[in-house]
């Protein structure tokens, strides 16, 4: 039985909070609850406000993706808004699962009408009349509250042919991933829900113009969407001023590893690494590293715990933010068990589809191996002309990001320092 969302946020009911401020409170299965607790004024705002007033407010408050990538959201909305080619989509990415990531688990689990208004939100928007909403099938919990709270919200016409008398029609189906990293990758998202296999999609084009059905799709990420009421009721100008230029509002981060209470946690941009830590309860037994972004991230060492924890601080620092991954290793951390398990995930999850990911994932993990065996210098060498191979040449993010956790782990933190003893070639007489 996998624990509920709600034991697995220790700040619930905190008055700072904006995402999380129903998560463990309100009860997440009762309709009437979330509208007293202010469900659904937002919906009403955005329809005082009508499409390109509700885009306005999203464009204002400088809201950028939460799914990792931080690409502008009221850009994307405009964007998908703008096409003239009918219907538009509505994809909610909710296949959480780049590792160490559960913090859309906790807002589906906790608060799972907020989703639902928050979709139905960007649907009109951007003119879609249909939502999909494609969730990881590890997230039973999360699936049941979600399909309760679309039944709920479309029996009392907040869903359906005529939401709140308005004349505006918007349906949510849910679809259920079968355990595929790639599936997150909004491209095979696509062509998972088109029955094909969850292969990634060339980019350009991009979904806002060809994506679902080869229709302008809106995807956003869970958390993203979240932040739409909020966004709504309190303005955009006003949202903005939380957190910093670059990186806006509040967000959540999943702390794990050897914190003395992990969970997810919610903080203003800006505050640093150290400020984040010491709210998990510090790491009694020593830090080795922090690994910041997941799998596809990179590891920042003791001496880091002062970046500033923004898109554009961590990015500064040579890391990433990511979907909010803190993931700390303690002193005693094997670091190369823990780069060959990494390794390990990536040559499993690659699709195939594209050689230098299919093979240079396959190239990294049997380096790694070697590397924890014995390391030369050879093996370093050969690992960062793969890792430079997959960056440059694979189709999507999962190839681009394989080697950076092993990248950051040997420049930042002296992985495999034995390397450096391995006697060169000899020089040419
Ligand atoms: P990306 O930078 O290619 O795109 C980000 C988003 O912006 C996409 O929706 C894309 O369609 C859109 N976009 C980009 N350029 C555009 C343009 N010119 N016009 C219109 N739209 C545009 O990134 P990605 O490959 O979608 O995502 C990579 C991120 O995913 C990484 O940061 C990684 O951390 C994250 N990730 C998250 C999880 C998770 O569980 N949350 C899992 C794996 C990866
Ligand atoms: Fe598939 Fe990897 Fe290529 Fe992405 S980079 S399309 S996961 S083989």
């Amino acid at each position: 039985e996998e624990p509920a969302a709600e034991e697995a946020v220790p700040q619930a009911g905190d008055p700072g909070l904006v995402l999380l401020r129903r998560v463990g409170v309100v009860d997440p299965a009762s309709l009437d609850a979330y509208r007293a607790t202010g469900g659904y004024a937002a919906l009403r705002r955005a329809f005082e406000l009508g499409p390109l007033g509700t885009i306005r407010e999203i464009e204002e408050s400088g809201l950028v993706g939460r799914g990792g990538a931080a690409f502008p959201a009221g850009r994307k909305w405009a964007a998908v808004a703008a096409q003239p080619v009918r219907p538009h989509h509505l994809v909610c990415n909710a296949d959480e699962s780049e590792p160490g990531t559960f913090k859309d688990r906790v807002l589906m689990e906790g608060d799972p009408y907020a989703l639902v208004e928050a979709m139905t939100i960007a649907a009109y928007a951007t003119g879609c009349a249909k939502g999909h909403l494609y969730i990881r099938a590890e997230y039973p919990r999360a699936t049941a509250r979600l399909r309760h709270a679309i039944a709920t919200a479309r029996a009392r016409g907040l869903l359906g042919e005529d939401i709140l008398g308005h004349g505006f029609a918007f349906d949510i189906e849910i679809r259920r991933g079968a355990g595929a990293y790639i599936c997150g990758e909004e491209t095979a998202i696509f062509n998972s829900i088109e029955g094909y296999r969850g292969e990634p999609r060339s980019k350009p084009p991009f979904p806002v113009e060809k994506g679902l059905f080869g229709k302008p799709t809106l995807v956003n990420n869970v958390e993203t969407l979240v932040n739409v009421p909020a966004i709504l009721l309190g303005g955009g100008a006003a949202y903005a001023r939380t957190g910093t230029k670059g990186s806006t509002g509040t967000k959540l981060f999943c702390v794990s590893g050897a914190v003395a209470r992990p969970g997810v946690y919610e903080l203003p941009f800006g505050a640093t690494l150290r400020e984040l830590l010491t709210l998990a309860g510090g790491t009694p037994a020593g830090l080795r590293a922090v690994l910041l972004g997941g799998a596809a991230g990179a590891f920042v060492g003791p001496g880091d715990l002062d970046i500033p924890l923004t898109f554009e601080g961590t990015r500064a620092a040579g890391a990433t933010l990511g979907s909010g991954v803190v993931l700390a290793l303690d002193a005693g951390a094997d670091l190369a068990r823990i780069l060959l398990r990494i390794a390990e995930f990536f040559r499993d999850e690659s699709c195939g589809q594209c050689v230098p990911c299919r093979v240079g994932t396959v190239r990294q993990e049997e380096a790694l191996h070697r590397l924890g065996r014995a390391p030369r210098a050879e093996d370093l060498t050969l690992l960062r002309e793969v890792g430079q191979a997959m960056r440059d040449a694979s189709i999507c993010g999962l190839g681009q990001t394989a080697w950076n956790a092993v990248e950051s782990a040997i420049d930042r933190l002296g992985a495999f320092p034995l390397s450096v003893t391995t006697p060169t070639s000899p020089e040419p007489s």
